[in-house]
């Protein structure tokens, strides 16, 4: 796909972008060699005060970045200006931790002194999503810059302002000429980028298919694979859970970032003593989202990204219930401009439908009644995704066997799933593999070196 942005809200194409030549290609990989060579020697310190300009400079620039980011994609203004301040916080947390992040382990062992010391791979690739354009490339480039690894970025095809705009970013805020570059390359070109000797690892947020494409290719090239890819989260209705609260955060979980997020709570898994009264609640709470322009401060969910996400998202739907499941609320596309669909509750769906066995990109929610805490467990953990996971009880022994038996990379008690920099970020099953943010997420790309002093 041409680099293009298209306002989801109108359909309009406003401004498009040619790709990168082979040539320019090439230019663009000699210029990212030519920097790791002198920013590897590069101090915590030096690498923290550019890290640190990098985040004046996106904090002063926030409205206008958050236009953007809302332009491209449809999310709204809103939630993009959070997006640009959670990012700009990630900067300051890297720059400010990671000497103490990646500082020498001393380890007791037969010698007279041994330890790890941490240090930078090379230049890494990014292949990154639109669904939070920002944030899914600082959470990769913050960590790696700061481990004094240099970054390439080949951002989803719709987003290419904002694949450019990091790339200006980081260059204004001083970091040298070619410490993060953006390509402007289709996705069939992923793999020869990733082939090429001067790229030694590659991190991949982004969709199952193009998880298997990008570990191929760096399988085959033997380098390091990162990947963070779909989830199908289960949000768990126990029967003490606050139900007001727990049907309200439902609402919110599922129609964030317009019902495109990896860590949205997608199936809803309640317990029968409470299944009426939650369905119920929560059903209205979904209803009650104002859909609309995202500019409007008014709205809480904005179109979907395209067209063809659109397409999909009620395919699904329309699967689901011509095979008999119940649609409480939503479930039909609107007329007018623009790629928006309403939130929309699914109660008794089932094994075989696509709602049921499928990441569904929108704000729809797949309701499961379950008989008991285990046969709760049971459904949540019936699926091919272990992302994140969200369970609602005030029962301390309910609690700690979520927590122990959910098959996620990350269990929320109480609370939606939401990423932080502190703590590591990823999936198991077909999630994905490695993490992202925090002390584990830093060390990704570093060479552990193992030191024996006789
Ligand atoms: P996508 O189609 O997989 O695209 C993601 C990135 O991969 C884009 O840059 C895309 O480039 C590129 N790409 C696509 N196919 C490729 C291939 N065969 N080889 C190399 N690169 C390829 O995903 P999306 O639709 O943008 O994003 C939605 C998906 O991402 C959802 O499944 C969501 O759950 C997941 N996601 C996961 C996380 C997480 O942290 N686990 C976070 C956010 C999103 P083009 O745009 O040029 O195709």
């Amino acid at each position: 796909m041409p680099y293009a942005t298209t306002n989801p809200a109108t359909g309009r194409v406003e401004q498009t972008f040619a790709d990168h030549t082979p040539e320019e290609v090439e230019e663009r990989l000699a210029r990212v060699d030519a920097a790791y060579g002198d920013y590897r020697r590069t101090s915590f310190g030096q690498r923290a005060r550019l890290m640190s300009s990098a985040a004046d400079l996106l904090e002063g620039e926030l409205p206008d970045v958050a236009r953007v980011l809302t332009t491209e994609m449809g999310k709204t203004y809103a939630s993009a200006k959070g997006e640009v301040a959670k990012s700009a916080m990630a900067m300051r947390w890297f720059a400010e931790h990671a000497e103490a992040l990646l500082a020498d382990e001393e380890i007791a062992t037969q010698a007279r002194r041994s330890l790890v010391r941490y240090q930078p791979l090379g230049p890494v690739l990014a292949v990154m999503p639109w669904n939070f354009p920002l944030w899914q490339v600082v959470r990769f480039a913050a960590p790696a810059l700061m481990a004094g690894n240099v970054g390439l970025l080949k951002h989803a095809s719709n987003v290419p302002q904002t694949a450019l705009y990091l790339e200006d970013l980081f260059r204004r805020a001083g970091f040298p000429t070619g410490a993060f570059t953006t390509l402007l390359v289709e996705s069939g070109r992923v793999a020869e980028v990733i082939a090429d000797d001067r790229v030694v690892a590659v991190s991949l947020t982004g969709s199952e298919g193009a998880g298997q494409s990008v570990a191929s290719a760096a399988g085959r090239a033997l380098k390091k694979c990162v990947l963070e890819l779909g989830g199908s989260d289960p949000f768990l209705v126990l029967a003490s859970a606050d139900l007001e609260s727990a049907a309200v955060t439902a609402a919110r979980a599922r129609c964030q970032n317009n019902g495109q997020s990896c860590i949205a709570a997608k199936r809803f898994v309640v317990v029968d003593p409470v299944y009426d009264q939650f369905v119920e609640r929560f059903t209205e709470a979904m209803a009650a989202q104002v859909v609309g322009d995202p500019f409007d401060p008014a709205t809480d969910v904005g179109p979907l990204v395209s067209l063809s996400q659109r397409q999909e998202v009620a395919a699904q739907v329309d699967d689901a219930r011509a095979k008999g499941a119940e649609v409480r609320c939503g479930g039909t596309v609107p007329d007018g401009p623009g790629w928006y669909y309403p939130p929309t509750v699914l109660c008794g769906v089932s094994p075989g439908m696509r709602a049921y066995e499928e990441e569904v990109f929108g704000p729809v929610a797949v309701v499961e009644r379950a008989r008991d805490l285990d046969h709760a467990l049971e459904l949540a953990n019936r699926t091919s995704f272990g992302l994140g996971s969200s369970v609602w009880t005030t029962d301390e022994d309910e609690q700690r066997r979520a927590i122990d038996e959910l098959e996620a990379g990350q269990v929320f008690v109480n609370a939606m799933v939401v990423s932080a920099q502190e703590l590591p970020f990823g999936g198991i099953k077909r999630s994905g593999y490695g993490r992202e943010l925090s002390a584990l997420g830093i060390k990704e790309f570093c060479n552990a070196k193992s030191v024996w002093i006789a």
